[in-house]
This record gives C-alpha cells, sequence and structure tokens, in this order.
C-alpha cells in the first residue's frame, strides 16, 4: 500500500488509564492511512519535542489510538499524559516497514513477541486481521500490565510475567521462548525493548529460524 507522509495538528479526544502509569490516547484521525504495524510521530503542537508511537488502534477505527508507558523523566511521554482532551497535538506519519505482506496473512504460521507497550503493533494486527492465524507472547513484570489482553481471542495470547506468580508463565518472554517448539518458517515479529529483541533474535535464529524471517521494531 503506499501511504503519503503528511504533518497534521489533531485534537486529543480521550485519554483511557491502564494499568502501572500506562495509558491510551484517543487522537482525531482525520484523513491518516496507515497500514497495521506502522507508527506514528507524535507531540503537544507547537512543540519540538516529538516521539514515535505504534497506533494501537485498527484501519477501520474512526479515531486514531497510542499505548503509551509512562517514562520516569520522559520528555514526551509525560507531556501527552499531561495533555488535556481537546488539546491540540502534531502528529507526522505514517512511517515503518513492521507490516505483514498480504501475501504472508494467511500461508504462514505467525509469532508475535512484546515487551510493555511493544504489544500496541500486534494489538493493531489482531484488529485488522481477525482470521490471522498467530501466537503473540507478552513479556511483563506484572500481571495488571496485560494491557486489555482480553480483547484477543482464546489461546493467541499469553503472559509471560516475571515479579509475580500470575498470568500465563512466571519468568521473561524469552525464557519461554527457549522452550517453544518454533517452525524454522515461521515468521516471527519481535516488539519492544532492545534486551529482549536481542535476545529472541539469538535464540530464534539458534532454533533454526531463518534472519530473514526475523522482524524487530525497537521501542528503547
Ligand atoms: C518506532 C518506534 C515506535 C514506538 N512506539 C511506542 C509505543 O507504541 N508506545 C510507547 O510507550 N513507546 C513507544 N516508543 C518509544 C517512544 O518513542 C519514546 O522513546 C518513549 O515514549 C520515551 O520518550 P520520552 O520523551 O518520554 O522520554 P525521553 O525524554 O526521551 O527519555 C527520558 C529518559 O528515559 C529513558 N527512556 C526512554 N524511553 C524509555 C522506556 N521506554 N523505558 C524506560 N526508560 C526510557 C531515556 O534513556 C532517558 O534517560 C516507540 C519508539 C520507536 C522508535
Amino acid at each position: 500500500m503506499e501511504t503519503q507522509v503528511v504533518r497534521r495538528q489533531v485534537t486529543l479526544l480521550q485519554r483511557r488509564e491502564l494499568a502501572h502509569g500506562s495509558f491510551v490516547l484517543r487522537l482525531e484521525r482525520g484523513d491518516l492511512d496507515f497500514e497495521p504495524g506502522q507508527y506514528v510521530i507524535v507531540g503537544p503542537a507547537g512543540s519540538i519535542d516529538r516521539r514515535e508511537y505504534s497506533v494501537y488502534s485498527a484501519p477501520d477505527d474512526p479515531y486514531l489510538e497510542l499505548l503509551i508507558k509512562d517514562v520516569p523523566e520522559g520528555l514526551v511521554s509525560r507531556a501527552l499524559r499531561s495533555a488535556e482532551p481537546g488539546s491540540p497535538l502534531e502528529l507526522e506519519g505514517p512511517f515503518g516497514y513492521f507490516t505483514i505482506p498480504e501475501e504472508h496473512r494467511r500461508s504462514r504460521r505467525l509469532l508475535f513477541v512484546a515487551t510493555g507497550t511493544g504489544i500496541a503493533p500486534f494489538h493493531c494486527f489482531a484488529r485488522a486481521y481477525p482470521d490471522l492465524e498467530y501466537l503473540l507472547l507478552h513479556g511483563v513484570r506484572y500481571a495488571a500490565e496485560r494491557h486489555e489482553h482480553a480483547s484477543y481471542p482464546a489461546g493467541r495470547y499469553l503472559a509471560c510475567v516475571t515479579q509475580e506468580r500470575r498470568g500465563d508463565y512466571h519468568g521473561r518472554v524469552t525464557r519461554y521462548l527457549e522452550q517453544l517448539a518454533v517452525e524454522s518458517d515461521t515468521l516471527c515479529y519481535l516488539c519492544g525493548n532492545c534486551d529482549m529483541i536481542f535476545e529472541a533474535f539469538d535464540i530464534l535464529q539458534h532454533r533454526g529460524v531463518d534472519p530473514e524471517n526475523l522482524h524487530a521494531e525497537v521501542y528503547y
């Protein structure tokens, strides 16, 4: 799909609080068109401080949603947290290639691995492509950080929780990955912090997954 990158001013419509300081911002979408997996660059209107955020909502939604983690001392995440509904924001995009080519959506086994708010593009995939065959592994510290996990179909979402014995697996998502049966032709998408991504890359390559089947979006 050809997408056109445009900078526009949009209105903040709503903020939805999630656990442990993460939140979902709902923005006016205007004529923004994007492909699931892409990100936008957002910041307060008139400010030079802007950051990348994956689109959390589906392409058919009339609004645009972003899932944002509160970063202590974070310039833009804190500014977005304190923005009131009705505030103008500046938005540029869409950008990125963390997308699933049409020919792979039906024919390929898909493995999604996220940490924290790195689940955002997978939430978008799940909503945009309801027939997709995937397993989503979500690494979080606490079960309360399984952001809106009940929205995924049964058996598709698995939480790896490190700091308490709740969720589906107690331990890091990469530990779970080490014991998971992964076919060599599985298409793998990794999103979130770079430590998880580097480690997951190594594990999956050692399990025989071709590097060209490994896709990553590094947040931090
Ligand atoms: C392609 C792409 C897509 C992204 N999508 C999302 C998304 O959907 N949701 C989301 O929450 N973030 C996402 N990010 C991260 C986001 O762009 C910002 O980096 C993040 O919000 C921090 O920005 P800030 O201005 O608040 O912090 P800054 O002012 O840039 O940083 C303040 C301090 O916090 C540290 N820091 C920065 N980020 C983090 C972090 N994530 N965790 C802990 N410490 C950090 C910095 O090193 C610095 O010391 C994405 C990044 C990329 C590159």
